[in-house]
């Protein structure tokens, strides 16, 4: 056991809580965890409340790491909170690296969410269109909850962010790479340069084990249409796998059981928008770029194949994309 312990922190925001099982994931490995740190807020696996992290004072806790959206009020004030008593802030989770699956509320705006979640699902009724109040009397108490904020947010867009371990949910590799840096951290006090993401640099196809031939393809199949052949590039096979402009990193988990990548590795260092990459990679395999050698109708038919775009190239990072916002723009929002 480490003779000196850190006090570590994990803080959530809309979060599906997956971020904490892969924590729980490293199995016996937590008793590694444990021994370099004190766990002095985690609210999803123990019993601490809000109070417990305002009592601590400015930087006295040494690492805190923050999964899930932001997307309330009460998110931002603990992320705030965290940034303020922590000396290392890590944005864990690809809610928390890009905004994530909730950060797909950015299409629409709040009273879009509302309508949608509390009148025209087709098993809502609700006529009077009843929908949560800010402010609520429960047992002769005023109960205020959080509000909700128009838009999910990355971390990086609420607080400063010092590194990035990200993955939905980080994958258990990637996770014990930070029992040495917190040893490291102990032991001398160092720790990586600010901004460095937990990962690898690479693309996920430079680590996938499938053959990659630069083979163009005429049709887009769903992972439902086909049985691909497991030796060779799905993309290649016309199913949409993220890999060309995804992190790796995950160890290729998904590929791995055949199923596509779906980008929530985020994308690496050298590419500013993750859709736009993909959209590139996917022009080239479609033979798009030959455009002239096809009819504007070919190219139409072979861009319509593609069910949902903005779910499959922005799934993980709507929020950081440079067609946040535009989506509002052009829906009059
Ligand atoms: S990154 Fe994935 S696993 Fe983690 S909170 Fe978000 S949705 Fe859940
Ligand atoms: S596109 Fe997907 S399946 Fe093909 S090499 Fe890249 S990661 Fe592997
Ligand atoms: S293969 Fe893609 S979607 Fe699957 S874990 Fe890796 S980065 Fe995420």
């Amino acid at each position: 056991m480490a003779e000196k312990k850190i006090k570590l922190a994990i803080g959530l925001g809309s979060t599906c809580a997956g971020c904490d099982i892969a924590i729980l994931d490293l199995k016996e490995k937590v008793l590694d965890l444990v021994a370099l740190a004190d766990i002095v807020f985690w609210p999803t696996a123990m019993d601490f409340k809000l109070s417990d992290l305002e009592k601590f004072k400015e930087k006295e806790i040494d690492i805190s790491l923050y999964h899930g959206t932001g997307r309330t009020s009460e998110h931002e004030h603990i992320a705030h909170l965290l940034r303020e008593r922590s000396k290392v802030m890590i944005a864990f989770g690809a809610c928390a690296c890009f905004g994530g699956i909730p950060g797909l509320c950015n299409i629409t705006d709040r009273e879009g969410i509302f309508k949608s979640s509390y009148q025209e699902t087709p098993s809502t009724r609700n006529p009077d269109f009843v929908t949560p109040k800010t402010e609520t009397r429960v047992n002769n108490h005023t109960l205020t909850l959080p509000e909700l904020r128009n838009d999910g947010k990355a971390l990086h867009q609420i607080v400063d962010v010092d590194y990035y371990l990200p993955g939905c949910p980080p994958a258990v590799e990637l996770i014990e790479r930070l029992l040495p840096i917190i040893k490291e951290f102990i032991e001398t006090g160092n720790l990586p340069p600010k901004g460095t993401v937990i990962a690898s640099d690479k693309t996920l196809c430079d680590e996938c084990p499938l053959e990659k031939k630069d083979k163009m393809i005429s049709k887009i199949y769903r992972p439902h249409e086909i049985i691909p052949d497991p030796t060779k590039c799905l993309l290649e096979q016309g199913i949409l796998c993220m890999g060309p402009a995804t992190r790796g990193g995950c160890g290729a988990r998904c590929i791995n059981v055949l199923m596509p990548c779906r980008g929530c590795m985020g994308p690496t260092s050298e590419v500013r928008d993750q859709g736009a990459k993909m959209i590139s990679a996917i022009a080239s395999v479609l033979g798009v770029e030959k455009e002239k050698e096809r009819s504007d109708e070919d190219v139409e038919k072979l861009l319509d194949q593609i069910r949902d775009p903005l779910g499959t190239f922005y799934r993980f990072g709507l929020p950081v994309a440079l067609v946040n916002g535009r989506v509002k723009e052009a829906e009059g929002k």
